[in-house]
């Protein structure tokens, strides 16, 4: 067996997941690469390419060609951003692996410094937003919101204004590996597994080219995963909220024997009837659609389909 460029002692893995990245790509690895090279580090750059239907794949076997320690996954057909990171954190070999977009809103030059800082002795370096700017109003709100809810609910604690972009030493790669489940809120995963960590702050760039892959509904459905992945809360609620409502419906009810009791029977009181049924109904529907997030997942869990399918190793002797 030819070894790989890499093998067998490789430092640094970079992790790209990549969807229609075309547009960018020339200019992420005019950045990356020199900034790689200036760490003075042993390198592989695992490049995932999640299905994408633009000219990603030819781009990336082009740079290939230049680069041969860059290795390309290639997905038989979208799987997400997260069975992508999942993949390259799969077969990434390097003692530190690093996640990075491949937009450019993820600046390549902070990897110097991630790699002095993992060199004295922290488990997982976070690059941390410190200017949103970039993102638009919406979004900023959004996901301030969602991580204050996540975090209230769940028991692990997820930074705020952290993303994927981070540095993880062996040890926290080699215990993320050990989390099977097919949901994966991989921002929640980081966050569970815990370790030593220490926050970058940088500056999140304009994206470069092209658009986010993450519209609104998109992010919404992530947030619901980040939410049920990590929290039975929304489950518990019930619970609570049908005592809250029995309690109520015996004291209306009291109330009611009680007046007819003493003042004789009273014809009126649709208005009052059909809004309680109303109520109890809608109520009862959001209970049993929280039953259906948490079931669905359940039964995406037992069926044990793997993460992703690969259509394609480049080279072939590293998979
Ligand atoms: N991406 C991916 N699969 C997806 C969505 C995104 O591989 O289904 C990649 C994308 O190519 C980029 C990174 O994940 O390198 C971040 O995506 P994006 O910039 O669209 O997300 P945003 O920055 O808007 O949150
Ligand atoms: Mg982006």
């Amino acid at each position: 067996m030819k070894p790989s460029p890499s093998f067998p002692f490789t430092t640094l893995s970079i992790v790209c997941p990549i969807r229609d990245e075309a547009d960018v790509l020339p200019a992420f690895f005019a950045r990356l690469l020199p900034t790689l090279y200036a760490t003075g580090e042993t390198f592989e750059v695992l490049c995932i390419n999640d299905g994408s239907q633009d000219a990603t794949l030819s781009v990336l076997q082009g740079i290939q060609q230049q680069e041969a320690r860059l290795h390309l996954i290639d997905f038989s057909r979208p799987f997400g951003k997260e069975a992508a990171l999942t993949c390259g954190i799969d077969h990434a070999k390097g003692d530190a692996v690093i996640l990075i977009d491949a937009d450019l809103q993820d600046p390549p030059e902070l990897i110097v410094e991630m790699v002095q800082t993992w060199r004295q002795g922290f488990d997982t370096v976070l690059a941390q937003r410190v200017d949103r700017s970039t993102d638009n109003w919406f979004k900023r709100v959004t996901a301030r919101g969602f991580y204050r809810i996540h975090n209230a609910v769940s028991d692990c604690v997820i930074p705020i204004d952290v993303g994927d972009f981070r540095l993880m030493d062996r040890r926290v790669v080699d215990a993320l590996k050990e989390l099977t489940e097919r949901h994966r809120f991989m921002k929640g995963l980081f966050a569970w597994v815990g370790f030593k960590h220490v926050l970058l702050p940088y500056v999140r760039e304009a994206r470069h080219a092209g658009r986010t892959k993450f519209p609104w509904w998109r992010l919404w459905n992530f947030a619901l995963e980040g939410i049920t992945s990590f929290s039975t809360v929304p489950l518990r609620i019930w619970t609570y909220l049908g005592l809250i409502i029995a309690l109520c419906a015996f004291a209306f009810g009291s109330f009611i024997i009680g007046r007819t009791l003493i003042l004789g029977i009273d014809i009126p009181g649709y208005a009052s009837l059909i809004t309680i049924v109303l109520m109890l109904g809608g109520i009862q529907l959001i209970g049993l659609g929280v039953l259906g997030e948490y079931l669905g997942r359940v039964h995406d869990e037992v069926k044990k389909r793997p993460l992703y399918v690969i259509r394609e190793h480049h080279p072939k002797h590293a998979t």
